[in-house]
């Protein structure tokens, strides 16, 4: 068997009004996608590689290409990568199967619906008869077109997401054997018309716990294949964003049916219990619990400029009540700032000079902090280059590009210590588990930024009305929300 694998991703923030560029995906092509796939451990196209190579069957590769999480992608980069993709795919004959990674809440400059795009140039290429099976990220948004042109999809199901390989290996496992015991695919999605960020639906925490109790259990049922939740991603202002609650079945639409209409029903009983799931507060009062804390160091999430969904990463407002205040012992960052990043790198380290770098606020020609500034190191920050700085008596990592804060082991790269902080001010939404490990505790601060989670003050102009909570006690029905689909 032949089976054509790719993976094109991106989570795209409508608000953060800086495009990415085919640079920020580095995008690889044909063979060269399998040295890829290596390099980046637990990819879900790496679980789909191993299984379908588990499976005997010849892979094709096609793409991998992701960029982290920020603003519309433009034009230009998009197109690039799509012919480039779709030039790979042109030259694979006889083909038995596609399995791909694609996000789903991917979003193109004057296009919008980027996988509902491409899936509908993968399906004219390949026909009617070959399944499409795609693995998706829990925040992916969930279009009529995708819905139309894939016979199935399986989503991550947590949050942080710590199952994407797995996720690779369920889309692969799914396509593998509807093709080896000869069944096609039956599929249906709910939409769930509402708005929830990733700090309000941890995996681990309730009601997400109970939600994925469900789905394993949905997912034992005679003919049932897969059952996934895929929340969407709030910080995308497009008229198709919501939730959806999707079902697979063996050749079994009315069973997809009946199974997405129950996920969805059970997931809209608990709409309520979507709350933060760390204490969250404006950064002024979070700060003041983090210094009254006995043990350090406290992680405060600045998560109104989170780069992991797609925040410019470069609001210093927190700095600025915290120079006020006269603080030590306490590290921010990482700021993303090139101009201010290339200006460190003409300076000696260990001398002081007056840098101004970030932006107060998300106005175009905002001004930043102007201070003094002692360079205490050049390095890296993960795979970033960025430098450490002293401003009075905070630690302030200035990155050359937006970076997500992953590991604490990615500060030592530039001869910090984050385990002897007292306060981590990061930059970042809920914490990475890596984070979470070395934190006495985790305090969400509600900041301003391009991933605000107070949503009513973004401005949302295109979405379709009503959405919870823009809209509240709204009554839904979900068979008013079944999405097409080609399974007959
Ligand atoms: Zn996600």
């Amino acid at each position: 068997m032949r089976i054509v694998i790719g993976s094109l991703s991106h989570e795209s923030n409508s608000f953060n009004p800086k495009y990415m560029s085919l640079e920020d995906f580095s995008p690889a092509y044909g063979n060269d996608v399998l040295s890829r796939l290596r390099e980046d451990g637990r990819s879900p196209l790496h679980g789909i590689y191993k299984v379908i190579q588990s499976c005997g069957a010849e892979v094709l590769p096609t793409i991998f290409a992701r960029a982290t999480p920020g603003g519309l992608v433009s034009f230009e980069a998009y197109q690039t990568m799509k012919e480039g993709f779709l030039a790979e795919l042109s030259k694979t004959e006889q083909i038995d199967g596609v399995c791909l990674h694609l996000h789903g809440s991917m979003v193109v400059e004057n296009i919008g619906d980027a996988e509902g795009d491409l899936l509908t140039e993968v399906r004219a290429m390949v026909g009617d008869g070959v399944p499409i099976v795609t693995s998706l990220d829990m925040h992916a948004t969930i279009t009529e077109r995708m819905m139309e042109k894939a016979d199935a999809f399986a989503g991550f199901r947590t949050a942080p997401h710590v199952d994407t390989m797995e996720t690779g290996e369920r889309a692969a496992q799914l396509l593998m054997d509807a093709l080896t015991k000869g069944y096609k695919l039956s599929m249906c999605g709910v939409g769930l018309p509402l708005l929830v960020s990733g700090e309000q639906s941890e995996s681990a925490k309730p009601p997400m716990v109970s939600l994925i109790r469900k789905m394993e259990a949905m997912d034992k049922l005679p003919n049932v294949l897969s059952s996934s939740l895929l929340l969407g991603f709030p910080w995308v202002d497009v008229r198709y964003n919501q939730g959806t609650a999707l079902v697979v079945t063996k050749e079994n639409p009315r069973l997809a049916q009946a199974e997405a209409l129950r996920l969805a029903e059970e997931f809209w009983s608990k709409l309520d219990q979507f709350k933060f799931t760390t204490a969250a507060y404006p950064f002024a009062e979070s700060l003041a619990m983090a210094l009254n804390a006995k043990r350090g160091p406290v992680c405060i999430a600045d998560c109104g400029d989170n780069p992991g969904a797609g925040g410019s990463q470069n609001i210093v407002y927190p700095l600025q009540i915290m120079l006020q205040q006269n603080l030590r012992n306490i590290l921010f960052g990482a700021i993303a700032d090139e101009t201010a990043y290339e200006y460190c790198l003409t300076q000696k380290i260990g001398s002081s000079f007056e840098l101004t770098f970030g932006k107060l606020n998300i106005e175009a020609g905002a001004p930043g902090i102007t201070a003094v500034a002692r360079l205490k190191h050049i390095g890296n920050l993960g795979k970033t280059p960025a430098v450490a700085i002293q401003v009075a008596g905070i630690d302030v990592v200035v990155s050359k590009d937006r970076v997500m804060m992953l590991d604490p082991k990615d500060l030592e790269q530039l001869g910090l210590r984050p385990k002897e902080y007292r306060i981590l001010v990061l930059k970042s939404g809920y914490l990475d588990p890596k984070y979470e490990a070395i934190a006495s505790y985790g305090l969400l601060a509600l900041t301003p930024g391009f991933t605000n989670q107070d949503f009513a003050a973004l401005n949302y102009k295109h979405i379709k009305r009503p959405t919870h909570p823009l809209d509240q006690g709204f009554t839904y029905d979900p068979h008013e929300y079944i999405l097409p689909s080609r399974s007959k």
